[in-house]
């Protein structure tokens, strides 16, 4: 039905931040439904170019899924994606060590509604992750800049395949 690849790549994360963009994609987040309703979303207390450099090194990992059938539908392959970027992110979650922190695939998934609804504080903070989004990094630039490799790839209305990016931030 699909495919899976998964690309990595080590860079610094001085590297990183040339795709960093706080203020443009807080814009962008202001648009979804999570904005102010999960506790990895924006608006966040802190600030999150801080939060980024307090770690050196990043490593980078995008999956890709190739849909090879071509009667699944918009929504089966969106429905494909969401099951594997929650595989994904806790995979990214066990690689972590006390040196390093993951940066998961989209919103935190760990509640099926997240305590900011009813402006809670967050119950599971040792497993609340952000995302590289989340963090106000441009993920279009950082995939296609630093990993050569397009988010999705839709012809004559068959979208192919769809991407999504995670990464461990590391103190070296
Ligand atoms: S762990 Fe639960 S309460 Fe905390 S951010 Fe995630 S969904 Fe929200």
């Amino acid at each position: 039905m699909y495919t899976i690849e998964k690309i990595t790549k080590k860079v610094t994360v001085e590297n990183l931040l040339k795709y960093y963009d706080g203020n443009k994609v807080e814009n962008y987040c202001k648009n979804c439904q999570n904005y102010e309703k999960i506790w990895s979303c924006p608006p966040h207390k802190f600030n999150t170019y801080d939060y980024l450099t307090q770690y050196n090194e990043v490593k980078l990992y995008a999956v890709k899924i190739i849909f090879e059938d071509e009667t699944l539908t918009k929504e089966q392959k969106l429905e494909i994606f969401q099951v594997e970027r929650k595989i994904f992110s806790d995979e990214l979650m066990s690689l972590e060590d006390e040196t390093s922190e993951a940066l998961i695939s989209g919103n935190c998934y760990q509640c099926d509604i997240c305590q900011r609804t009813e402006n809670k504080p967050c119950i599971l903070e040792d497993k609340k992750r952000y995302s590289l989004e989340a963090l106000g990094l441009l993920v279009g630039d950082v995939t296609s800049k630093l990993l050569n490799l397009e988010l999705d790839w839709t012809q004559n209305g068959f979208m192919s395949y769809l991407t999504t990016v995670g990464a461990l931030l590391i103190k070296k």
